[in-house]
């Protein structure tokens, strides 16, 4: 049985066929969704049109969640195309390069407000718009890391975003739950995708990750990408406000066994 069939999600942050919202798209699509896409700007256009073009999306649009017009435009052509919406995946998270290695003391005021804008207040932009198009029924979702709880070197100042993500997904869910609306978080284990290239001493962390989960190895997108077809679907009714962690068991363990 197809757990999406007739259902149209959005799915935001596709950058290439390494992104985790890929992975999320790919798995929706082949529970039987339709999706709609965005995508920053020309240079990044070229990459997700083929891909909506391997998975039928009939949305493919532009949008800088850091601009309230382009909000706007952006989810008055999803109604004007589908009307309704039953699913938003928000995969989309910015910080500059130099805040995300060295010392978190060093954040700058520019450097705090723009992580936390791009990486957790335009889940609220996108909530509010998307809430507008859902029926009861509908699923909201966003992307965590452990970095929002535990201090991992060179996350830095997107610990403090993804800490404000997560707050931000259960007050959605507070406020969203009454008219029957789900809000939840994935929080992935690390996975090489453009943005992770950004965070300084990738590598070690990847590493780290793969010593210290249960399962001995990372996560890969398509694991992530299952885990959120069930979060937007049915099967989840019942599942709202909650950080669901697909890091291979990492966050119950004591770290990096090896780790000095
Ligand atoms: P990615 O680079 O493939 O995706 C990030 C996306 O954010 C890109 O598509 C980019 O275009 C988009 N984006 C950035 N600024 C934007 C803006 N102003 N407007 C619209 N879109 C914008 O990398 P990813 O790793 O797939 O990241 C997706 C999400 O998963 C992020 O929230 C990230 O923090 C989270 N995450 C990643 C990992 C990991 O290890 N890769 C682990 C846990 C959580």
């Amino acid at each position: 049985m197809a757990l999406l069939k007739g259902k149209k999600g959005l799915i935001l942050g596709i950058a290439n066929d390494k992104s985790i919202a890929w992975g999320v798209a790919r798995s929706c699509h082949r529970e039987g969704a339709e999706l709609g896409f965005n995508y920053l700007g020309e240079a990044l256009e070229k990459r997700v049109r083929p891909l909506a073009e391997q998975v039928n999306a009939p949305i493919v649009e532009p949008l800088d969640v850091g601009d309230d017009a382009q909000m706007d435009d952006f989810f008055a052509k999803v109604e004007q195309q589908w009307g309704e919406l039953d699913f938003l995946v928000h995969s989309i998270a910015y910080a500059n390069k130099d805040a995300l290695k060295g010392n978190f003391r060093d954040t700058t005021r520019e450097d705090f407000q723009l992580a936390l804008d791009i990486s957790a207040y335009s889940f609220i932009a996108c909530a509010q718009r998307a809430a507008k198009l859902m029926r009861p029924g509908g699923a909201m979702l966003t992307m965590s890391y452990l970095g929002a709880v535990r201090a991992v070197p060179n996350y830095n100042v997107m610990g403090v975003a993804k800490a404000a993500l997560e707050a931000s997904t259960r007050y959605l869910a507070h406020d969203l739950g009454p008219i029957g609306i789900r809000v939840n978080a994935i929080s992935a284990g690390p996975i090489r995708t453009l943005a992770a290239s950004g965070i300084g001493d990738f590598r070690k962390l990847m590493d780290k990750a793969s010593r210290g989960a249960m399962l001995k190895r990372t996560v890969t997108q398509e694991e992530v990408g299952n885990a959120a077809a069930y979060l937007v679907s049915d099967w989840a009714s019942g599942v709202t406000g909650e950080v669901h962690y697909v890091d291979g068991g990492f966050s119950i363990g004591a770290g990096d066994p090896g780790a000095e």
